[in-house]
């Protein structure tokens, strides 16, 4: 009813229709696969796929993470939107991508194993601002439609930080050094998924983890909608 309304227009030619267009959407890039972990490069076999521990040669607590396309064009604009600009309204449809990607092996028997699934939280002061946290919205629409239980307060943001934009990788990994916490009542013995809007260079979803760790978890997996290109030095840091 509203969009006849108001019609939306596209996050990134701003043409009438559709928030994102079948034109732009043709020019999301999906990000490469990697059967490898994406803090130290490490292969990860086949056999270890399914399990979601920690790498053996970083601790790295995420067993597998995907991203799902390339934080660029379209893609990078329709997360602005979504972050910065109050698009609420586009969480169902890019949360699409996350769909698409989770059909691939190995993730559709993951899924079914998995416990919960669990945004990236927001700090208070930061979500009486937004109003929303983006994660949030992402891991929602995704957990309906993968049929699994959000767990929207698994993980609890503790520090209102400053932003990790123009930050070093070090920086970043001190800039969000304990501000994470899980609630081991929702964690403990679970084997669960970390949902994020955008994989920097990690280090805010390798802290989630870590603290989901602590707490208890089993297995964490993570799935980021954006995030850079394989050839791109903000990974593997
Ligand atoms: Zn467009
Ligand atoms: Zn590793």
């Amino acid at each position: 009813m509203l969009d006849l309304v108001f019609p939306p227009s596209c996050v990134s030619c701003q043409r009438n229709g559709q928030a994102i267009c079948d034109s732009c959407a043709q020019l999301v890039e999906p990000a490469e696969l990697r059967q490898e972990c994406l803090y130290c490069g490490r292969e990860i076999p086949e056999v270890e796929v399914g399990l979601g521990s920690e790498c053996p040669r970083c601790q790295a607590p995420l067993g597998l993470l995907r991203i799902a396309s390339l934080h660029t064009g379209p893609m990078q604009s329709a997360i602005h939107a979504l972050k910065y600009r109050g698009r609420e309204e586009l969480a169902p449809s890019l949360a699409r991508y996350l769909r698409a990607v989770s059909a691939e092996t190995p993730w559709p028997s993951l899924l079914k194993a998995l416990d919960g699934i669990v945004p990236v939280p927001m700090h208070e002061e930061m979500l009486r601002e937004r109003r929303y946290n983006q994660a949030g919205l992402l891991a929602a629409c995704f957990a309906e439609s993968a049929g699994r239980p959000f767990l929207e307060k698994a993980v609890l943001c503790l520090h209102a930080t400053r932003s990790q934009v123009g930050l070093s990788r070090d920086e970043r990994a001190d800039n969000v050094r304990g501000k994470f916490r899980a609630v081991s009542e929702l964690v403990e013995g679970k084997s669960l998924l970390l949902v994020d809007d955008v994989f920097t260079t990690g280090s805010t979803m390798r802290a989630c983890a870590e603290a989901m760790r602590d707490a208890g978890a089993d297995a964490i997996f993570g799935l980021a909608l954006a995030g850079p290109s394989r050839g791109s030095n903000a990974l593997l840091q």
